[in-house]
């Protein structure tokens, strides 16, 4: 996907706060953070969409990146958030497959999340 910016991230295209990397996955710094830590942890590869991740290697090393993080930033602990995005009721604004993850701090409640 040549005009995918997530997939010029992970090509190192364009510049971007990379804070992890394992085979198949890479995450960065949202740009726009709404957490005192917010990554977005996506697939080297482009899916669309969570519902078009198609191999099993790809979800290990996504849960791999969670795991990873966690530990590296600290925050296995005391936790975080993970939000997928999914199409347009789902409000995804990009369409490269990317997890949230949000901790560092005390979020709100997920019921704003859930309407
Ligand atoms: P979505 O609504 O698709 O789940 O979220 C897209 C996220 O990507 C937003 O939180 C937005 O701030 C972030 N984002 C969009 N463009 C860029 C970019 O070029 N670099 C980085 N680091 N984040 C981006
Ligand atoms: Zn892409």
């Amino acid at each position: 996907m040549s005009d995918c910016i997530f997939c010029k991230i992970a090509n190192k295209e364009i510049n971007s706060e990379i804070i992890y990397e394992n085979e198949s996955v890479i995450a960065f710094k949202d740009l726009n953070p709404r957490a005192k830590l917010h990554f977005l942890i996506i697939p080297k590869k482009h899916f669309d969409t969570i519902l078009d991740i198609d191999d099993n290697k790809t979800m290990e090393e996504l849960l791999k990146a969670v795991k990873d993080i966690a530990t590296k930033y600290n925050i296995s602990e005391k936790g975080f958030r993970l939000v997928n995005n999914c199409k347009e009721d789902g409000g995804q604004e990009v369409m490269h497959m990317h997890i949230h993850m949000l901790g560092g701090e005390k979020l709100g409640t997920a019921t704003h999340l859930m309407q």
